[in-house]
Order: structure tokens, then sequence, then C-alpha cells
């Protein structure tokens, strides 16, 4: 009796993976490719109780993610989140911006952010506080000086902190960086980079003060990542590798962190072309273990659903084709929560990472599809 069930429940499945097979004919099959890190880093997430937590998790499994960058909400959000992506087996990396200020640092209990006179310093900082491209958006506000040491400390601080209080599987840094997307200006800055050019007379003074900027960033990541490893052994970093840094763009295999995020295409129309993604992919990829053997090269894009930004589905399929084509198995993608509901751009990217959003049923037409 127990065989002959099992056959006839064998059969309806058999049943079902036909159709889901029939159907899969219509559309491509869910395919992640070589990716293996899918992170979304969403703005506006609701944040308020246990069921907004509960929530977000499902949807960012739908989608076909498998990481999630998030932080901030009440303490009930706080707590439900963390709960919520073990529960669903989702990495979930805390964010952490230390540097930029303008929407306040969301201070932890009991650490104190350095003194306005540790703020990036800029000779055309009223230029620098209006001016911004659509591909090289400056964010205006205020900006710590990462080249001193007690910004470094508060960085340091601020890690062990998140780490302490929420018990996440990694940190998700941003921001870390300087506002003129090459180095500051304060009185403090222009001391230290004429005393590592003194040190560095084989460089040009201009190859001088680009390592300089470089060894200063990455000299916050691996303070971070010093003290994080302390915390949990097991920590694991990523950050969205951010301002660019005009001297070496592509710069994020630099950084002492597992998943460093660096953009290959970005929010706004004009998209980049599609060779320029491609060319960022295949840097990301050719320079992947040439800093730290525990990178993986991670691709970065941006999405939000308006009319100064949207990519069309198509595109979206494009850009994750172009990302895997590279070879490349980290993948995050920010913005808006158009990617995290029940959109075509959703159903694209569930499609390219191997999600379960676009077997379900079509729901109604969502706003902003093309
Ligand atoms: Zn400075």
């Amino acid at each position: 009796m127990l065989q002959k069930l099992t056959a006839v429940l064998m059969v309806v499945a058999s049943l079902g993976f036909l159709a889901r097979s029939a159907k899969a004919q219509v559309a491509p099959p869910a395919q992640a490719g070589p990716l293996q890190w899918k992170c979304a880093w969403p703005f506006g997430v609701p944040n308020r109780t246990a069921a907004d937590a509960d929530s977000a998790v499902r949807m960012i499994k739908s989608v076909g993610f498998n990481a999630f960058a998030v932080g901030g909400g009440t303490s009930e959000f706080k707590q439900g989140i963390v709960q919520a992506c073990r529960k669903g087996g989702v990495a979930i990396y805390w964010v952490l911006n230390p540097v930029y200020g303008e929407w306040g640092w969301h201070l932890e209990k009991g650490v104190i952010p350095p003194t306005v006179d540790c703020l990036q310093q800029y000779d055309d900082l009223a230029k620098l506080n209006t001016a911004s491209t659509p591909d090289d958006v400056v964010y205006a506000g205020p900006w710590l000086c990462i080249d001193r040491p007690e910004v470094r400390q508060f960085a340091v601080e601020m890690a062990k902190a998140c780490i302490r209080n929420y018990s996440p599987d990694g940190l998700a840094l941003d921001f870390i960086g300087y506002k003129n997307l090459q180095g500051c200006q304060c009185s403090y800055s222009r001391a230290q980079r004429a005393a590592f050019a003194k040190a560095h007379l084989e460089l040009s003074p201009e190859q001088a003060a680009v390592q300089f900027s470089l060894t200063s960033i990455t000299a916050v990541y691996d303070q971070i990542r010093a003290v994080s490893l302390t915390e949990n052994p097991k920590i694991k970093l990523m950050c969205h590798v951010y301002p660019p840094f005009v001297p070496e763009p592509i710069y994020g295999n630099r950084l002492a962190v597992e998943y460093p995020a660096q953009t290959v295409s970005w929010f706004f129309i004009p998209h980049w072309p599609l060779q320029k993604v491609s060319e960022r992919c295949g840097l990301i990829k050719e320079t992947e273990k040439k800093y730290h053997d525990y990178v993986t090269g991670t691709a970065f894009i941006g999405v939000y659903d308006d009319d100064k930004s949207r990519k069309s589905p198509q595109r979206i399929h494009e850009e994750l084709q172009t990302i895997k084509q590279a070879g490349i198995h980290g993948f995050c993608i920010a913005g808006d929560l158009s990617f995290l509901t029940d959109t075509p751009q959703a159903r694209a990217l569930s499609e390219e990472l191997g999600g379960t959003l676009h077997l379900s049923p079509a729901s109604q037409p969502a706003a902003g599809a093309q």
C-alpha cells in the first residue's frame, strides 16, 4: 500500500516537474550561474516590527539573495531581523557608515563621535557641496577625515559596538573615502601627505599623493577588520566601494574585506554602456586575489524606480549576464524597494539569481514597469 502511494506521489511530483519544465520553456530557467554571494542592500525597508523583519527576509529569499545588508530601525526590528535571517539561512551584514554624517552617525551607546575639527576640508568646499554629476555623485554634508587616527578609532569603536550589540554575520561598510574623490585638504592631511612624500622620494609628488590616499583608505579597513575578527573570528566584511577614487577607480580588491562591492553599473540615466560594465567586471575579476586571498570579486549595481534612473527588466538581465560572463562570484544590488516587490525588474533579478519570485503567478503590473 505504502509502495503504491509512493509511486502515485512520484507520478504527481513528475507531472509537477513537467509542468514547471513547460513553463521554463517560456521563461529562461532560474540560473545563478557563477554567482555564489548575492547581497541585497535596499533603502527604506519597513523597520518597525518583527513582522517587518520576517517579511523583508521572505522577499530577499524569493528574489534569490543569500545575503542582506541592513541596519537601523526599532529595537524590535533589530532583534527580529537577525533572528529572521538566521532562520532563513540569509547572512546578515550590519550597515555601518562611520565617515559620512549627513544622516547622523546612528551612534551606538557609549561611542563618542570625533569633534568637528575632524571633518574633511577642501579649498573648493562650496563647489563640492553643490556639484554632483550623475556618475560621480558626491554627497554634500559632513565627512570625517579618514586620515586622522581619532576618526579611525571612532570607526573601530562603532564596528565593535555593532558586533557586540547585534551579533550579525558581518558588517556592511559604506562611504569610506574622500569627498573630492582624491584626498582631504585639512591641515592634518596636508602635513601627513607632505611627510609621506618626503619618506617616498622615489615617487613623484602626484604619485605620492595617490599612494598616501590609498594607504589611508586601506588602513581604515585594516583597523576595522582587526577589531572585528577579535570580536568574532568568523565575522565577514563587505563594503560598497564608495565614494569613487579618481586615480584608481577599481581599487576595491585592495580593501581588507571579503566582498568589496565595486560599481559596474550606476543608478542614473543614461545607464553606462554595457561595454563599460563589461570592462569594469573584467578589472574586478583580473585583480580579485591580487591583494588578499580571501577577497571574492564583487560587482555592484544600483536601481531606483524613478524617471531619472529606471532600468528595464531587459537591462537588468543584460547587466547580470555581463557580470556572470566575467566569471564574477559576488553580486550586490542597492536601491529602493522596487527590487524587493513584485515588479518585472524584481522578476528579472529572480531569474538571474535563481530565485522563486518569477515562478509565482504574476501579480498586477507594477507602477513603473517597462
Ligand atoms: Zn583631512
